[in-house]
């Protein structure tokens, strides 16, 4: 079928035909868009997004003080330079997207408020079929495409995840989830308690301690942080020489991977050593007196979970100036004015903000089948945590969680569109990774080894997710620094792709 071909479905309606259907206008799909247009300018493609508007992440979360948790040197593309300080607000980021939509034409591609719910593909025809639902009319469309780039994130837009408590329907006040936040929400002068010790309740906390009577962040366990000033000492120094913000972005890019990937290794090679080093300007700030180790000492190792980059301490200087504070234990119930605690502490509250994460989604919440099979990403093996055996004309995006997600949205996009190219080349429309005879029977692991990275929200879902090798290339490896050489250069034609 050519590009712009269109064929009839059972309605008689014209039905679309893309090379390319991204899902997703999120970070995600708006890198991709720029490196198929820029790579492979004579596919043609849309990105299908069940959202009113572009910014996936950063569209759904709008709760006080939102702001990435990585800096936007490495966050933001490597194509579009970042001009603002390293961790940046929603909105900056928001505008920083629709910049790139800008300049790039790309919205005339996005398609908002549709929902794809399933996505079958036929060995026959070569090319998916896929239903959308429209969030604004109800109505079913029906889109084929030859090759799925998937972009749909890591967890579900529509709630995040609430564990029960008991009593929790007896609470007098509100609860709420900082991905559902209420626009009516009123936290002035209330008692507010935040159950989480991640990165949203890190943010939170410092957003809103001024206006409340107090906040309290109530954790089971602490977590690492990594406090920053939010300003980049390098690119402060070459914006004073006027050098071009493109260079710029590209040197203190470098300067900062380069950064963390010492960081990186030296928590993997001597973690308690890194663990002092983040622990110690939380000393500092708290001073002798405060028990860092019982509220910001974490049981796991450094990057055993995400590091949430703190700018300038701010959420430590709340808790050392009385308008927040921290209380490490465990939830028994709700009461009627807040929450009984197990050590029968009660905190007093006339809002409860459920900090707890999020419910992963395997690729989109869509119903997949092949050639009228219903497709399990469990029974999957992955090709480079991008690819999945049996699975024809499929890529996914999944970032890092160690490094900046948009890192891999970089790489990956230069590995399909070479990927596309070299079908092309060889007059092939269908690629499948296969697994060859010396790799049957391999060790299986995880999706991600949750010795080596373990937040909650993986932990939860690992059954439902693809499993890995024990070689290349079937290892999701989450390691810019090994990928950023593998990619480049992975042999499209070892034996693990099967093309037709
Ligand atoms: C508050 C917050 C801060 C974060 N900060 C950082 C950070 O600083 N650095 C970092 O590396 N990571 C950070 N992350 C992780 C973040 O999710 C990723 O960095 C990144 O935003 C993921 O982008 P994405 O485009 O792949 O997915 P998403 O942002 O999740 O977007 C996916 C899009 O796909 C759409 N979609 C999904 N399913 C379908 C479907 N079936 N049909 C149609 N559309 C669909 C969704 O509506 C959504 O718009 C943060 C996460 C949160 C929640």
């Amino acid at each position: 079928m050519t590009d712009t071909e269109v064929r009839p479905d059972r309605a008689d309606r014209a039905v679309e035909h893309f090379d390319v259907l991204i899902v997703g206008a999120g970070i995600s799909g708006i890198g991709s868009a720029h490196h198929l247009r820029e790579q492979c300018p004579d596919k043609n493609f849309v990105i299908l997004e069940s959202k009113p508007s572009f910014g996936g992440t950063w569209e759904t979360h709008r709760y006080p003080g939102t702001r990435s948790d990585s800096d936007l040197y490495t966050y933001g593309y490597r194509f579009k330079p970042w001009t603002g300080a390293p961790i940046a607000s929603r909105d900056e980021i928001v505008k920083y997207l629709a910049e790139v939509i800008e300049n790039e034409g790309l919205g005339e591609y996005i398609r908002y408020r549709h929902t794809i719910t399933s996505a079958q593909w036929s060995s026959e025809d070569k090319y998916w079929t896929l239903t959308a639902v429209r969030s604004d009319t109800g109505e079913q469309l029906k889109f084929t495409a030859t090759f799925l780039w998937m972009c749909q994130g890591y967890y579900r837009h529509s709630e995040g995840h609430t564990p029960t408590w008991e009593g929790m329907d007896h609470f007098a006040g509100r609860i709420v989830h900082p991905q559902t936040w209420p626009d009516d929400l009123d936290y002035v002068g209330k008692r507010v308690v935040v159950i989480g010790s991640g990165a949203t309740a890190a943010t939170l906390i410092p957003a809103m301690a001024a206006d409340c009577a107090h906040i309290t962040m109530l954790q089971r366990s602490p977590t690492f942080f990594f406090i920053r000033s939010n300003s980049n000492e390098v690119a402060d120094m070459l914006r004073e020489l006027e050098i071009p913000e493109e260079w710029i972005h590209e040197i203190v890019r470098q300067k900062i991977l380069l950064d963390f990937g010492q960081i990186t290794q030296l928590a993997l090679d001597y973690p308690e050593l890194a663990r002092e080093e983040l622990l110690k300007p939380i000393r500092e700030i708290l001073g002798e007196d405060f028990d860092v180790d019982r509220h910001f000492n974490p049981r796991y190792r450094p990057w055993q979970q995400r590091i949430a980059v703190i700018p300038d301490g701010d959420l430590f200087a709340g808790i050392k100036n009385g308008k927040a504070s921290v209380v490490t234990d465990e939830i028994d119930s709700f009461t009627e004015n807040g929450i009984l605690l197990k050590s029968g502490a009660t905190l007093e509250a006339d809002i409860i903000i459920t900090a707890t994460g999020f419910d992963m989604n395997v690729l989109g919440d869509i119903d997949f089948s092949i050639d009228g099979v219903p497709l399990d990403f469990a029974n999957t093996i992955t090709y480079r945590g991008m690819m999945f055996t049996g699975v024809p004309n499929l890529l996914e995006i999944f970032g890092y969680f160690r490094a900046s997600w948009t890192l891999r949205v970089d790489l990956i996009g230069d590995f399909l569109c070479r990927l596309l190219k070299h079908m092309q080349e060889l007059g092939v429309s269908v690629v499948v990774p296969v697994l060859r005879d010396e790799d049957v029977g391999m060790e299986l692991r995880p999706w991600v080894d949750p010795e080596d990275f373990n937040p909650g929200y993986l932990t939860r879902s690992l059954q439902l997710l693809p499993r890995q090798g024990d070689r290349q290339p079937w290892r999701h490896a989450q390691n810019y620094w090994v990928e950023k050489e593998d990619l480049p250069t992975a042999d499209l034609d070892d034996g693990t792709l099967r093309y037709d």
